[in-house]
């Protein structure tokens, strides 16, 4: 009889035994994914190259900086276009402007019917939508402009809206950083994370949003008869008054380019003492946009929001001034797309490691979906930055960006930068060493008809792609779209075809 008890008990030791040991393969396999609080701060117009952490001068961006040393830092991240809306709508998409087809030039009427260009197509998913799917709560406080619900940005969000923040206030202003952190409050909980997507144009052209005490640390000596404020481009108005504004302004961008206009008519391009005042202008915007980071970091913190958030900080595009003889951002170089991108994982993982092989700032979004273990429905062009992450080799990826008609490209292969912009500017073909030439000085396409060619085959070969993708994915019942007859006549004239 006693045997018989033992024998019982002996048996259920072993089968509950059992039970633990598939309970726990069954959580290792099918964990339930981690659900962090995301924060996705875009800094519009911010050049990698103006940062500490990215080789730039000292005392300009402490804040990213110190940021930056509990970041995977990506040393070489390239933006896929130099402008505001290509660029976010692919980090958005994860796919690239040839094929999502949003830029800026969506605004242009002619030109957007030209380069069939249009607001987002609905067959395509958007890193909000995913993340609302998955349980989030989705809240986009930006800049309006470029990144308007017009384009098709507030596409899974619960609330995007550029009337909540100023953020030429924000830094100052008590009530400011209440309206970011109430929303906050209310949006996260245990059971429902949120995704916070931030936005502002502190160091966009015409470069006037530092307040005068910041300002005048980067130009104490200015030159007479040269905007440094509003007042001196628009009396009484500013870029983030959208009271000045006409109504329409919130959904349309088109009233701000008023005051670019302004700007740089005062701006002698030959003058050397110009050029200073504008860079000088420019690096007090970077200044205060560090300044404004710093206080959304303390404000994240203070609430317990920080150390287990996923943080990104990261730009759209660079800025350009006259390295190859240009203003703002339209080509494709160096200076306007290579962009800052920092990603603070949940703990402080990885913190301090550094990419150095070439990334596209669109890569974020696979990275945000693999980490949550989220499976896009649509293939991305995007790759994830995990394997990057986690020091895994991999062969050398090629970034591509694409110009605001979507239709001239840049890409690395090997140590070379290539690029072919004969469409929309006077810069035609370019191809770099980006080791011996990193600032891009040297044209050396003339001198290697071999390289060129080969160049050109990548080039053809990429657009064709692109092409591919684009009908497949606008051909679907959400919306219909084809390229142009006219598109199509260009591209053959360039070889695309
Ligand atoms: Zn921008």
């Amino acid at each position: 009889m006693k045997k018989k008890h033992l024998f019982g008990a002996a048996f259920l030791i072993a089968a509950a035994a059992l039970a633990v040991a598939a309970a726990l393969l069954l959580r290792s396999r099918f964990a339930r994914p981690p659900r962090p609080n995301i924060v996705l701060i875009s800094i519009d117009t911010l050049r990698a190259d103006r940062l500490g952490c990215y080789g730039g001068p000292a005392g300009i961006s402490p804040n990213i900086d110190a940021f930056c040393n509990e970041s995977v830092q990506f040393l070489r991240a390239s933006s896929q276009a130099p402008s505001t809306t290509g660029s976010h709508m692919s980090l958005f998409t994860g796919l690239l402007p040839a094929v999502h087809r949003v830029t800026n030039w969506v605004l242009r009427e002619d030109l957007a019917k030209r380069f069939d260009l249009a607001p987002l197509a609905t067959g395509i998913p958007t890193l909000a939508e995913y993340l609302r799917e998955n349980g989030y709560r989705t809240v986009g406080l930006h800049g309006g402009g470029h990144v308007a619900p017009f384009f098709g940005f507030d596409r899974g969000f619960d609330l995007y809206s550029d009337a909540i923040i100023d953020w030429g206030e924000f830094y100052s202003s008590r009530a400011q950083q209440e309206g970011l952190l109430s929303r906050l409050r209310a949006a996260g909980t245990s059971k429902r994370p949120y995704f916070l997507f931030l936005h502002h144009y502190l160091c966009h052209e015409p470069y006037l949003a530092a307040p005068a005490w910041v300002r005048q640390r980067f130009l104490p000596d200015p030159e007479p008869g040269l905007p440094l404020d509003w007042d001196g481009v628009m009396p009484g108005r500013g870029l983030f008054d959208k009271k000045a504004l006409p109504a329409a302004a919130a959904d349309n961008p088109k009233p701000y380019t008023r005051y670019y206009e302004t700007f740089w008519k005062k701006i002698d391009d030959g003058n050397p003492r110009h050029r200073r005042h504008v860079r000088a202008l420019y690096d007090s915007g970077v200044h205060y946009a560090d300044m404004v980071l710093g206080r959304i970091v303390e404000l994240l913190k203070r609430e317990g929001m920080y150390d287990q958030a996923l943080i990104v900080v990261l730009s759209d595009h660079g800025e350009e001034f006259w390295e190859h003889g240009g203003i703002v951002h339209r080509n494709l170089f160096k200076e306007t797309l290579h962009v800052p991108l920092l990603v603070r994982f949940p703990g402080g993982e990885f913190g301090g490691r550094r990419v150095k092989s070439p990334v596209g700032q669109f890569d974020l979004m696979p990275t945000i979906l693999e980490y949550l273990r989220i499976k896009p429905r649509l293939r991305l062009q995007a790759r994830s930055l995990l394997p990057l992450v986690r020091a895994e080799k991999e062969p050398p990826r090629r970034v591509i960006s694409f110009s605001d008609g979507a239709d001239t490209l840049r890409f690395n292969e090997g140590p070379f930068v290539y690029s072919d912009q004969a469409v929309e500017t006077r810069w035609g073909e370019r191809l770099y060493n980006f080791y011996f030439d990193p600032l891009e000085k040297r044209n050396i396409i003339a001198g290697s008809p071999a390289l060129q060619a080969r160049m050109r085959a990548l080039a053809a070969g990429i657009m064709r792609e692109q092409l591919r993708l684009r009908a497949r994915i606008h051909a679907g019942p959400a919306k219909g779209s084809s390229i142009s007859p006219e598109l199509k006549k260009q591209l053959e004239a360039l070889g695309y075809l």
